[in-house]
């Protein structure tokens, strides 16, 4: 790297430093330009982009089609807001709901917006339709969840980073341990308040965590018994990334037909954002059956750009790319020779003692604490050797590649990840 190159990713970073709000510690990278499994710096260097924006760009980055509708509806017309109708609004609700397998979608940006329209979603159900008292519903999440950054969601966090300082904090929810079906059943009991259960399929920010197998299906059973709404987030874990359609995948339009031994629930509210563009423009939604969504009436809840001209072209380009280049069995059997070959060299490593997750959403734990610096220097390392992840809580690594990726590609990572990591054995 010469001066002057080493300068322009410098340059970059100071200007963020400078003048922007110091809200993320980002790895020191600069990148320039995207595609397809690829990202490049502002030197020309070329990385294995192993984070997906977080498993926004499942598609790969600017897959042309996804682009192409974009440019297209761009230059025809790009946003009425709801005060008038637009021709693109219910070709898309069409699509995705029966894509998805629901009666209706409610439109919106971002995951954070698409989570709080749930909660509104799903109180005003319990007002209007279980009929308990006003003010008075519940709704349930799980210990260490991520659902987003708006003051209600993080008044349900139990990350101290994300939480202190901004209180006061909304109430009306209850936490209990995720993947303790014991624990849930216990809430259940004696509370006739209990409007939701919103649960991560699997917890993607909380380092990939994946519930027992029999976690979501019970949890549902019991939703049911109790007319309580079962509220799948899948911002991070559907659109095929963790090999089906949705992680829950109860019912879906999934190609793949043989999902055993995998949860087959589907979840009365369906949660949607990141991959639902291809990463290409924020698109977030919700999904329904008309009893639950027939609550919402007009003024109720609304977005200026939900549902917006070229947000509905954008998604539903981005949902043919998932049907067209089988992207879920692409995760399902990419993840499962991923998985395979980092556990046979776990086996041996002194360094990392467990890789886990489904599809192409894994992790691996490194052999540390928590507060130690070794995923961060791993990730600078893996940075350095061509392929870029960030550590999450500390010791835990999320790899999470676009789903395009070619098996050959697939071990071209796999090797890099494995040298590196040999880099670090003690
Ligand atoms: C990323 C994420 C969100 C929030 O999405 P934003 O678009 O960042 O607001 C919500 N839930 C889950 C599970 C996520 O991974």
């Amino acid at each position: 790297m010469s001066v002057t190159e080493q300068s322009l990713s410098q340059q970059a970073i100071d200007l963020e430093n400078k003048y922007g709000a110091h809200n993320y510690h980002p790895l020191p990278v600069v990148l320039n330009k995207g595609e397809g499994v690829y990202v490049w710096d502002v030197d020309g260097k070329k990385y294995f982009d192993f984070l997906s924006a977080y498993s926004a760009v499942n598609q790969g980055h600017c897959h042309p089609h996804i682009v192409d509708a974009m440019i297209d509806q761009s230059k025809t017309l790009a946003l009425t807001s709801r005060a008038f109708h637009n021709d693109m609004l219910g070709k898309y609700e069409k699509f995705a709901a029966e894509y998805f397998k629901f009666d209706k979608i409610l439109p919106m940006n971002t995951g954070a917006e698409a989570v709080e329209t749930a909660l509104k979603l799903c109180r005003k159900w319990a007002y209007e339709k279980k009929g308990i008292d006003e003010n008075e519903a519940e709704i349930i999440v799980c210990e260490n969840n991520f659902h987003g950054r708006t003051t209600t969601i993080i008044s349900f966090s139990n990350d101290p980073v994300a939480r202190k300082n901004f209180g006061p904090y909304t109430k009306g929810f209850i936490k209990v341990e995720y993947d303790n079906y014991e624990a849930l059943e216990k809430v259940f009991k004696n509370n006739k308040n209990i409007a939701g259960f919103l649960v991560e399929p699997i917890q993607g920010e909380a380092g990939v965590y994946v519930p027992s197998d029999d976690y979501l299906k019970k949890a549902k059973t019991l939703c049911e018994k109790h007319n309580v709404l079962f509220i799948a987030d899948e911002v991070q874990t559907g659109i095929a990334r963790t090999g089906r359609l949705l992680a829950t995948c109860g019912n879906c339009s999934c190609p793949k037909k043989d999902c055993s031994g995998t949860p087959d629930v589907k979840p009365d509210v369906l949660i949607l954002g990141k991959a639902l563009s291809g990463g290409a423009y924020p698109v977030s939604a919700v999904l329904a059956n008309d009893h639950i969504m027939e609550v919402i009436k007009p003024g109720n809840h609304g977005s200026t750009f939900g549902g917006n001209p070229v947000a509905a072209a954008v998604a539903m380009a981005a949902l043919e790319v998932v049907t067209d280049e089988n992207l879920a069995d692409r995760a399902d059997k990419l993840g499962n020779i991923f998985r395979k070959k980092l556990n046979d060299y776990i086996e041996t490593s002194g360094i990392c003692n467990l890789v886990r997750g489904r599809g192409l959403l894994n992790a691996i734990v490194i052999n540390d604490d928590e507060d130690s610096e070794t995923a961060w220097n791993i990730c600078m390392k893996l940075r350095d050797n061509g392929l870029l992840a960030k550590p999450t809580h500390g010791n835990i690594i999320r790899f999470a590649p676009p789903l395009v990726m070619t098996e050959t590609q697939l071990d071209e990572c796999i090797n890099i990840i494995i040298k590196t990591l040999k880099e670090f054995e003690i």
